[in-house]
């Protein structure tokens, strides 16, 4: 329970690696909130981690939209009042070769994947700079690193992150505030479950551990850089991807 009584938000946490992210932060005793596009879901997450006995909240959230970004911190701040940790885990992708991709599918991924990441971050900052306390997460990607045909947007939004991790780290470390990144690789959730079995083979050969990552590989690799011991962290990128990028 060393995280107990921290406040968490967990974006795009109600389900996959975010839901992972907020399930690991609330066995370590710190209070959630699930900050989703889909309320529904994130009202149900914030329910399961309630009968587990975390205090937990589900808030409606499109992290691109810069009005409901500051409304929700206002509103986590009116019943928090604070913000301990940040994850900015919500992504999407709208996968095409560059030669087809719509300009609309450029602007819809860069705009939730890396301004979401902006905007979440300044709001966030706003109130850790008052606590002098406060940790970053940002979800990158392997791509970022190695590039994948078919996600210009995609690789081009997680490698901005980078970028984004580290000014931020920098501008704000003599506050008390870390600000670092977990690159997943291959990670076994219901988008890569629904691979051919050929192709799930051929994305094999690439993992010099033999399997795809999980959820809780991540969230593991997340909750890291926010226990109490890790502060002297900033800036820096976790790799949680079986090898497949050294
Ligand atoms: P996922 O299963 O699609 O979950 C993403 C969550 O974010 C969903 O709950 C989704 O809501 C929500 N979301 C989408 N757009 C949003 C927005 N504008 N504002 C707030 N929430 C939004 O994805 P995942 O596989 O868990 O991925 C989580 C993160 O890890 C992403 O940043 C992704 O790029 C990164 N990642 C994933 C993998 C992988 O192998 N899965 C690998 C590397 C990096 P809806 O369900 O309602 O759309």
């Amino acid at each position: 329970m060393e995280l107990k009584g921290q406040v968490v938000m967990v974006t795009g946490g109600a389900r996959g690696i975010g839901r992972a992210i907020a399930d690991k932060f609330a066995e370590k005793g710190a209070d959630l909130v699930i900050a989703d596009v889909s309320l529904q879901s994130a009202e149900e997450a914030a329910r399961e981690l309630s009968q587990k006995g975390a205090r937990a909240k589900a808030v409606n959230l499109d992290v691109s939209k810069a009005p409901e970004v500051t409304g929700v911190f206002d509103q986590v701040m009116k019943e928090f009042g604070r913000i301990d940790v940040l994850v900015n885990n919500a992504g999407i992708t709208r996968d095409g070769l560059l030669l087809r991709m719509k300009e609309e599918d450029w602007d819809l991924v860069l705009s939730i994947n890396l301004k979401g990441v902006f905007l979440c971050s300044k709001e966030a900052v706003k109130m850790m700079v008052k606590q002098r306390y406060g940790r970053i997460i940002n979800i990158a990607s392997v791509v970022a690193f190695m590039g994948n045909p078919g996600q210009a947007n995609y690789s081009a939004s997680k490698a901005g992150i980078i970028g984004l991790t580290k000014t931020t780290a920098r501008e704000y470390a003599n506050r008390g505030i870390t600000v670092n990144a977990v690159a997943p690789g291959f990670i076994s959730t219901a988008m890569t479950d629904a691979l051919s079995e050929n192709i799930k083979q051929e994305m094999l050969k690439s993992i010099p551990i033999g399997k795809f990552g999980s959820v809780a590989d991540v969230a593991n690799a997340v909750t890291f850089f926010a226990e109490p011991g890790n502060g002297y962290i900033t800036g820096q990128v976790i790799h949680v991807n079986g090898g497949m990028y050294m």
